[in-house]
């Protein structure tokens, strides 16, 4: 194994949430309001991602803060229920983040624009909803797989998504739907490489409901623009948290080292084979950890931070 730095302490992170609804789809503030509420708490990038209403502009950048064009597509179940297969409840949500590192090339959705919500008629009209947001330049995330209820055998099927949400914030306060890991390693199980991103979700922001401000991205980038967010993301230059930060992570000399916030341990997922907790053996927080891989039969590994507040960080996968 290379040595390689996937996550690098000399580079810029910034915060984001890619996910977040305003009244302008089912949300219940504002846009102004909303971009308000995540530039005060210090967050560098925010898509408004309203239910097929595409929100792109430029007003609300400051020196700290950008917006990027966002956009949530469901596909409804079909009318009589023949679709989808079975009875489950899923409905696939998918999300677009407009390119912008394409510099402006080629089609783009119009600021406040209204899309079909397409009717589910099977897995070609999930693939022709992913080929649609791709033609207008839009990186394109599977939604909430656990919300969806999808089997996570359906992830396998669609191609052109890059990512997958690992943790849904709003998902997971409003209905205990939120952690989709078991169906994120499913598809990484089965050769399907998807980079994982937390988020919000957002609907309600009111402090009995929350919603907001608990799940989040950050982007590894050395200028805060566009263009670079964007190229990072495509890059998979990110990890999701709902908690904790990863600070550095390598893998050097045939170890796999990380520096993260006070940690109360360390999971590596790894498939396929298994790998002990990473803790301290007083029960001390621990800021660091180091593996020495033994990578015989190793497809992938991935970690995850468990902070003090049993909040939590994940990495992207390493493949071997
Ligand atoms: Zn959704
Ligand atoms: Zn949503």
């Amino acid at each position: 194994m290379n040595d390689t730095i996937y996550i690098d302490e000399a580079i810029p992170q910034w915060k984001g949430n890619f996910h977040t609804h305003t009244t302008l789809s089912d949300g219940r503030e504002t846009p102004e309001k909303v971009i308000t509420l995540y530039k005060n708490a210090g967050y560098n990038f925010l898509a408004l991602s309203d239910h097929e209403l595409y929100f792109d502009t430029d007003s609300f950048d400051s020196k700290n803060f950008i917006m990027l064009g966002g956009i949530e597509c469901a596909i409804d179940a079909y009318p009589d229920n023949k679709w989808p297969i079975g009875k489950d409840r899923f409905t696939i949500h998918l999300h677009g983040i407009y390119d912008h590192s394409i510099d402006h090339k080629g089609a783009r959705l119009s600021h406040l624009q209204k899309i079909e919500r397409r009717i589910d008629t099977g897995i070609d009209s999930w693939q022709e909803q992913i080929d649609y947001m791709r033609k207008n330049n839009l990186i394109v995330f599977l939604n909430h797989p656990r919300w969806s209820r999808i089997r996570p055998e359906y992830m396998l099927s669609m191609n052109g998504q890059i990512a997958t949400e690992v943790y849904n914030y709003g998902c997971a306060v409003a209905e205990c739907t939120g952690e989709s890991e078991y169906e994120w390693d499913y598809a990484l199980r089965n050769g399907k490489k998807l980079f994982c991103v937390a988020t919000d979700d957002s609907h309600w922001y009111s402090p009995e409901k929350m919603q907001a401000l608990g799940g989040f991205t950050m982007v590894q980038s050395t200028s805060l623009d566009k263009a670079s967010i964007c190229s990072a993301i495509k890059k998979g230059d990110m990890y999701a948290s709902s908690g904790p930060v990863i600070k550095d992570m390598r893998i050097q000399e045939g170890k796999l080292l990380m520096k993260f916030s006070p940690a109360s341990y360390v999971n590596i997922i790894s498939y396929d084979s298994y790998v002990p907790v990473f803790r301290s053996i007083d029960g001390s927080p621990i800021e660091s950890m180091e593996w020495p891989i033994n990578s015989n039969g190793i497809k992938f590994i991935r970690a995850e931070i468990i902070g003090l507040d049993g909040k939590k960080a994940w990495s992207q996968p390493i493949y071997f």
